[in-house]
């Protein structure tokens, strides 16, 4: 399957009309991990060039953001072959979760075989394909084909060849310790564009697994407070794990529908609204299924989520809005609609992106330009 194959065509037609020719090399990175892969060293435990000698001593090769004073990247291994590799080796079939993962360097846990060739037996070579077909690694069979389609745990193929490789961080003990967390470098720009300080009441609307409210609670030192909610109850969990883990005292978390923010009655000096969108934006994509449809309920939905935030932001305060999508609708357009509530919008403090699509002060993280996910940021002050 090509790139192209990889987006529906209404999508395609989508991206090049608001791309133009630039669409194509859009999608062909969308296929593709991130070039630089990026971690937050987190203040609260520890200091970057401690981390860096950790992360070293842990056998990695970390870099310096040459953008934030906090951040660190790895690079990227890979391609590791073309786009075949054997067509005579048995095939395991993964489902599409566990195919991104070992796309970007993970083994095949048996959870994750959809299908299995009848000869694969343990000691086996053999490539794992997606679920349309695309190869994604190689690797040796550890189980044999029944038992790797039945088992509901255990390792199914140890993965020697995956298609690009990224570190594996979860099983370090600097990670165990919450010396940092793993987050795409626009994700980082967000909190610093807040400008969170340390007395201030902040309201994060979308906020598990909690990336960017742990990142507020440290530029605020863990002082102020932070009212963090999601509607995921799962991801909730996931959050307060992550709060333990990493340190962050400030943060009082509340399972609620964001949209009903201003029956709380509480007003706040900042909110960030890193709103749930179409995710177009994240790579890698081994296929996209959204399509323009999607694009526009989404927009929609986050409409409900900027109402809320407007309400309960007091005078003077300001809103962050970020997505981690591409489209039009969910970004600049909804930037306009923010406006037409009475919202100014503002210059960002960070500004590594490109600049809006007919506005400046918006930044737009594009995954062929800047090599990272696709992102969108903008600020506002609520003034008058
Ligand atoms: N800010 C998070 C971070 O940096 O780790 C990522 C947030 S993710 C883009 C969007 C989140 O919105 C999801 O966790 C989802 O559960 C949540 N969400 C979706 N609809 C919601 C609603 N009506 N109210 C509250 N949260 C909602």
């Amino acid at each position: 399957m090509s790139y192209q194959e990889a987006f529906p065509p209404e999508l395609r037609r989508y991206y090049r009309k608001l791309f133009g020719r630039e669409a194509e090399e859009i999608m062909a990175s969308l296929r593709t991990p991130v070039e630089k892969y990026y971690l937050r060293v987190n203040t609260l435990k520890t200091s970057r060039s401690k981390l860096m000698s950790i992360l070293r001593k842990e056998g990695l090769k970390p870099k310096r953001s040459p953008h934030l004073k906090k951040g660190i990247y790895f690079k990227r291994g890979g391609p590791n072959f073309p786009d075949e590799y054997n067509p005579d080796l048995p095939v395991a079939m993964a489902n599409k979760f566990a195919a991104e993962s070992i796309y970007q360097g993970a083994n095949l846990y048996a959870p994750g075989v959809l299908q299995a060739n009848r000869k694969i037996k343990p000691g086996d070579e053999v490539e794992i394909r997606d679920p349309k077909g695309l190869l994604v690694g190689v690797g040796i069979a550890r189980m044999g084909a029944k038992e790797m389609m039945t088992s509901t745990r255990g390792l199914a193929v140890e993965v020697t060849l995956p298609k690009f490789k990224l570190p594996s961080l979860n099983e370090l003990e600097s990670f165990k310790e919450g010396l940092f967390y793993a987050q795409s470098l626009p994700s980082m720009v967000v909190a610093h564009v807040l400008e969170p300080s340390e007395e201030e009441l902040i309201i994060d609307m979308a906020a598990a697994p909690g990336g960017k409210t742990s990142h507020i609670a440290q530029l605020m030192e863990n002082m102020g407070e932070i009212v963090a909610m999601d509607k995921s109850k799962n991801r909730l969990r996931k959050t307060k794990e992550e709060l333990d883990r990493l340190g962050v005292k400030n943060v009082k978390l509340i399972r609620m529908d964001a949209r009903k923010l201003p029956e709380l009655g509480i007003e706040a000096d900042k909110i960030l609204l890193d709103a749930p969108c179409t995710a177009l934006g994240i790579r890698p994509k081994l296929w996209e299924g959204r399509t323009p449809k999607d694009i526009e309920a989404t927009a929609r939905y986050q409409r409900a989520f900027i109402r809320a935030a407007v309400k309960s932001l007091r005078k003077d305060g300001v809103l962050v809005y970020s997505t981690c999508t591409l489209s039009l609708e969910e970004n600049e357009a909804n930037v306009r609609y923010i406006i037409e509530k009475g919202l100014k919008l503002e210059e960002q403090s960070h500004f590594i992106g490109s600049q809006g699509m007919g506005l400046d002060d918006v930044q737009r993280f594009y995954p062929n330009r800047h090599l990272t996910q696709g992102f969108f940021i903008a600020k506002f002050r609520k003034v008058g």
